[in-house]
């Protein structure tokens, strides 16, 4: 009786997010609570994080009669990987989402057209968690709320380098200096304050050195 119902379900019986409602019976008010443990669909997230798929999602849901169908409720909890939007550093952690859904009985009346509906006495949980971790997750995920970002000069990663700066540009009569120091074929070029000249100058310098020896 309940196969031949089922055998008329579009839904997988065996998919791990589809569940048999068989035993509460329709009777409202009689609940089951189940403890899964089952492999993460595709699509679980959104292009910065996300559910790997076949990652374990572990479930605790209950399941509860009411008059018009069944009441799925519970909690899902995931590993979330992606990137920071900031400074792209890998993101990794845990989430924990909490869903809720009515199953309408095939026959019942719901208004609803949007409604989720059982198939014969299965329901398919997979859109009700898909909804719920989507919805949960940050529009733009960061590795941590303050993170800095990347340099936009040089694209060191701030996080690592709270002390990072660079000089400021080196003055241009300073920077004239260093090219006519260049071309007198000098072999240190130093910028006021001691730090290095940035890579560009001694590029100049070697060229100046090797070519240029006559410019004015
Ligand atoms: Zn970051
Ligand atoms: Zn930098």
């Amino acid at each position: 009786m309940n196969e031949s119902k089922n055998a008329l379900s579009t839904l997988d019986p065996q998919a791990p997010l589809v569940l048999d409602v068989h035993e509460l019976g329709r009777r409202p008010g009689s609940q089951r609570v189940l403890t899964l443990s089952v492999p993460a669909p595709a699509g679980l997230g959104t292009e910065v994080l996300g559910v790997l798929e076949g990652s374990t999602l572990e479930l605790q849901v209950r399941l509860e009669a009411v008059v018009e169908g069944v009441l799925a409720s519970g909690v899902v909890q995931a590993e979330l990987v992606g990137e920071c939007v900031r400074c792209l550093e890998p993101i990794e952690r845990n989430t924990s989402v909490e869903f809720q859904e009515l199953y309408a009985y095939p026959d019942s009346d719901v208004e609803d057209d949007e409604a989720s509906r059982l198939e014969g006495d299965l329901l398919d949980l997979e859109g009700t968690v898909r909804d719920a971790v989507i919805l949960s997750l940050p529009f733009q995920p960061l590795c941590r709320d303050d993170c800095p970002g990347l340099c936009v000069r040089c694209g060191a990663r701030l996080a690592d380098e709270p002390e990072h700066r660079h000089e400021a540009e080196i003055d241009p009569r300073w920077s004239a200096l260093a090219r006519f120091l260049a071309d007198e074929g000098s072999t240190e070029v130093e910028a006021p304050n001691k730090k290095s000249p940035d890579p560009s100058s001694n590029d100049r310098r070697d060229e100046g050195a090797g070519s240029s020896g006559d410019r004015t």
